[in-house]
């Protein structure tokens, strides 16, 4: 099978986000961009999928700026085998993203979609939902483990209390949890074979979906700053914080 797998450039995990100071969102000049971690769990998948026998082509897609083609290159060199990126410098909200994959995944026929269970930098935790819904196709979210089981796909599912194993027909949508696996680092020689792999681009245009947001962000603020804290010189003392100012217990 094919197995499309949607990635999206956002702030490094590890970059400490300031917020602009007119509260418009936040500020994105010189700081380092990645792959969405939930996304690099979601490529690994694919290939392991493909290393197993049940996957014979992975695709990585972007919707973003002409920038979004490292992470497309860097699912190359990790093991997708070609990459399309639809290039755009606006905001595209999820709705917008699930309508574009909705298109790509009507080109491309694969049997299954593999997307993170959110972008770090929105937190929505929309896409592979409304994709899902977009396309009426089966989904199975927070995945933790996939199989391929009698021409179904069994999902484990990371829920409140426990997990939950379902079984879903093909074609699929999937979206990933932490928990997965372990992504693999691409290797040097990976890295140059993946410069050669092929990565298409298109235009918003091509697809003829309107991404006009339909939200107004009304306003991002930083969170408010913890206080520093104090050391006590006995229980009583402690007790007597917890209660009066703390007012916990
Ligand atoms: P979200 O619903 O924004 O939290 O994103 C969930 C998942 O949808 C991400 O982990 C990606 O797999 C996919 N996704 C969202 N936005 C994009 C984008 N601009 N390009 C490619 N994939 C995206």
């Amino acid at each position: 099978m094919k197995i499309l797998v949607p990635v999206k450039r956002v702030i490094d995990y590890n970059v400490k986000v300031r917020v602009k100071s007119d509260q418009t969102g936040v500020d994105l000049a010189n700081v380092k961009m990645s792959m969405n971690p939930f996304d690099e769990i979601a490529i690994e998948e694919a290939i392991r999928l493909k290393e197993a026998g049940v996957a014979e082509e992975i695709i990585a897609v972007s919707i973003g700026p002409e920038k979004a083609q490292d992470q497309i290159r860097q699912a190359l060199a990790m093991g997708a085998d070609r990459g399309l990126l639809i290039k755009t410098d606006e905001t595209v909200e999820p709705l917008a993203v699930a309508k574009l994959l909705k298109k790509v995944v009507e080109e491309e026929s694969p049997e299954l979609v593999i997307l993170g269970k959110q972008a770090i930098d929105d937190d929505s935790n929309q896409t592979g939902q409304m994709l899902a819904a977009l396309l009426d196709w089966p989904q199975g979210t927070f995945a933790s483990k996939v199989e391929k089981k009698d021409g179904k796909l069994e999902v484990t599912r990371e829920i409140d209390g426990g997990l939950q194993t379902i079984a879903i027909n093909l074609p699929a949508v999937v979206t990933t949890d932490l928990r997965l696996n372990e992504p693999r680092y691409a290797s040097l020689p990976n890295i140059m074979k993946a410069k050669k792999k092929p990565l298409d681009v298109k235009e918003i245009g091509d697809y003829g979906v309107d991404i006009a947001p339909r939200l107004e962000v009304v306003k991002v603020t930083e969170p408010p700053v913890r206080e520093a804290g104090v050391k006590v010189e006995s229980v009583a003392e402690l007790v007597e914080k917890l209660k009066n100012e703390a007012g916990v217990i």
